[in-house]
């Protein structure tokens, strides 16, 4: 058996984002436009790691990534391991990584890791992180110690589990945390360290459908109910609000998404960026004793944009939706 032969097999899927991007021409903005296997050219290293093959599966900035895009990626990646593939990695843009990484989390069956990475600077930029940040995206995919913990968002040498990963800065290198829970692990020196022993995970079935719609609103001071009032007549069938502090909105609110909430599943998150919902300590109408008693769901460590994408998910899978029990109601 040749040398070539015994190495591991990766697939690698390209969906766009800064990491793809270069000027059309000089002086022009950037738009994605590098391949997987340009990507690749630049990280001789990784010859001797694996053998890997590249798709791009679209050149799309990640804003324009859709649930379904990603039901696709999905399909394609579940492909790959069926075909014999021992680690699957995505790259995108980093502006909906955090959404993104979490639907496929859960919608992943395999203990094989998938991994995801983006980068912040282009491909036509000086000190583009790119290339380290693929690299090491594919160390974190080839470690066996990376088994059994779902979708992994590999930047800037850092690992962070999709269920917690967020953007939190628009132009920083370091623009990833994972807030309140800590990074899963990191890569030092080609070597992947991880904090802890990966946890059980809940994975879903597949949604049955794709057409359902779920808003995602922010409560802020003094903001009036005429867009609220408006999200059952426009179709939608669920509702998540990011709210103020610990899970909370205004009286008149309240009183709304009480309404709201005998038509369709509303889910209640923090809008702070970092923290739980409260379950049982405030008192006043609009706080998590009053929405609860409403019908209304928290949505505990769960950030806003991370809800929207389980509602989603569930609405999708079952009529009537069934909740998690872990969503307080
Ligand atoms: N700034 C973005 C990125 O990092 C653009 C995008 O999300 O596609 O890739």
């Amino acid at each position: 058996m040749s040398e070539k032969t015994r190495l591991p097999r990766l697939s690698l899927g390209c969906l766009g984002g800064t990491v793809s991007m270069q000027p059309a021409s000089p002086g022009k903005g950037i738009t994605p436009s590098l391949e997987g296997d340009d990507l690749l050219a630049a990280i001789p290293q990784l010859a001797a790691l694996a053998e890997i093959t590249s798709v791009t599966l679209c050149l799309l900035p990640s804003a324009s990534l859709t649930f379904q895009i990603m039901l696709d990626v999905l399909a394609w990646a579940r492909c790959e391991v069926e075909r014999g593939a021992q680690a699957v990695v995505l790259t995108q843009g980093t502006d909906t990584l955090e959404e993104s990484a979490y639907l496929l989390d859960r919608l992943w069956p395999y203990d094989i890791p998938l991994v995801m990475t983006g980068a912040m600077r282009a491909a036509s930029q000086p000190g583009n992180d790119g290339p380290a940040n693929l690299l090491a995206a594919v160390q974190v995919a080839l470690s066996i110690n990376s088994h059994g913990r779902g979708v992994l968002v590999v930047i800037n040498d850092q690992i962070h589990q999709a269920a917690h990963v967020r953007k939190t800065a628009s132009m920083a290198m370091a623009a990833f945390e994972s807030p309140g829970c800590g990074l899963e692990g990191c890569v030092v020196e080609g070597r992947v360290l991880y904090r802890c022993s990966a946890a059980p995970r809940r994975v879903l079935a597949p949604p049955q459908r794709c057409d359902q719609r779920v808003a995602l609103i922010e409560a802020c001071l003094d903001a009036d109910i005429a867009l609220l009032e408006t999200i059952p007549a426009l179709g939608y069938e669920g509702l998540v609000v990011a709210g103020f502090g610990a899970g909370h909105v205004s009286a008149a609110w309240s009183e709304a998404l009480a309404r709201i909430a005998r038509d369709m599943p509303v889910i209640v998150a923090s809008r702070t960026g970092c923290g739980p919902t409260a379950g049982a300590t405030y008192g006043f109408v609009g706080a998590e004793i009053d929405l609860q008693a409403k019908g209304v769901y928290m949505a505990g460590m769960l950030c806003p944009r991370k809800c929207r994408v389980l509602l989603w998910l569930l609405i999708g899978q079952s009529n009537p939706v069934v909740l998690p029990d872990w969503l307080a109601h």
